[in-house]
């Protein structure tokens, strides 16, 4: 049921329900995801909230409803789920589901369209959802969802009432397994990395070390002599701490192109900064002088030199 979700979108669970309840339902609603990941769930729980007559809305166990189990299994005859075929979502699969929908519902008294990635109907596809969307039915519900509210028509987004989607919190966690995932092919070994707490300071003093790097260049080298070998005392902690820096200046390169922070998103404002810095090609330069680095230790050269050699490179000399 919607409460299943209660504690990771309280907003869109209370709204949800509280529409359910007063029976004031909207005929479209646009779904911004944010990313969330149980998003396909939800809509199902949403929809059994909707369609179940055993009261799915108040309890979860509906064993018994085979209106339920029939939504679980994506069979139910009055939904109809739209996704891209390819790069778009087509014209003639919106005619085709409008043809379907005009006929009368066999089960219930509702039908419930989802367009899945509503983003990628290209320009005739939105039109003639508009033309939809504009002269709605009373037992029709339409569920767009999309994780790019941006590219859809103006048109489109004013005829439905957004349910925004809280964003996923953004914790160590997340960071460390995407660093695991990057680094090890071993899964034992990402067992052993993600287990270990003090891999968190890690990751910080990596982050402190590229941001420091950025403020004052040739300077590090001071910096790298007194604290970086602390931290980073071998080989395999410097190979780990190469790859945190690759992907760290990734995430720069993720800001300068207008795409998505991927791992470090608790440090946009550092991630910025860097950017604001940097050329596009400063970026690419930069990760791929450390990517050379990293090469080289596997030839058991010193460690000390390989560090002084890393910044004198990211310095362009
Ligand atoms: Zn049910």
């Amino acid at each position: 049921m919607l409460d299943d979700y209660l504690l990771d979108q309280p907003i869109a669970v209370k709204i949800l329900k509280n529409s359910i309840k007063k029976n004031k339902l909207v005929h479209a609603y646009l779904f911004e995801t944010n990313g969330y990941d149980k998003i396909e769930s939800f809509i199902l729980a949403f929809i059994k909230s909707l369609l179940c007559p055993s009261n799915f809305f108040e309890f979860s166990d509906c064993s018994n409803c085979s209106i339920c189990q029939m939504i679980t299994d994506k069979c139910y005859p009055e939904i109809k789920f739209i996704n891209p075929e390819g790069m778009w979502i087509k014209k003639e699969q919106l005619d085709n589901l409008q043809q379907e929908f005009s006929k009368k519902a066999i089960i219930g008294n509702k039908k419930i369209y989802i367009i899945n990635e509503a983003e990628k109907m290209n320009i005739s596809a939105a039109n003639s959802i508009l033309k939809f969307l504009e002269e709605p039915s009373p037992d029709i519900i339409a569920i767009l969802v999309t994780n790019n509210i941006y590219q859809l028509l103006d048109t489109i987004i004013s005829r439905c009432q957004i349910i925004s989607f809280r964003k996923k919190s953004n914790n160590c966690n997340s960071e460390l397994e995407f660093i695991s995932n990057y680094s090890f092919y071993d899964s034992l070994k990402k067992e052993t990395f993600l287990s270990d707490s003090d891999n968190i300071d890690l990751i910080n003093n990596v982050k402190k070390f590229v941001d420091y790097y950025e403020n004052n260049h040739f300077d590090t080298l001071l910096y790298t002599q007194k604290l970086w070998f602390n931290y980073f005392p071998d080989k395999e902690k410097n190979i780990l701490a190469y790859d945190i820096m690759i992907l760290y200046y990734r995430d720069v390169l993720n800001i300068k192109l207008g795409h998505d922070v991927l791992v470090f998103k608790n440090n946009a404002q550092e991630l910025l900064k860097i950017a604001n810095k940097n050329t596009n090609y400063d970026i690419v330069r930069k990760i791929s002088k450390i990517l050379n680095c990293k090469q080289k230790m596997k030839n058991n050269i010193n460690l000390n030199l390989l560090m002084d050699n890393l910044i004198l490179d990211l310095e362009g000399r």
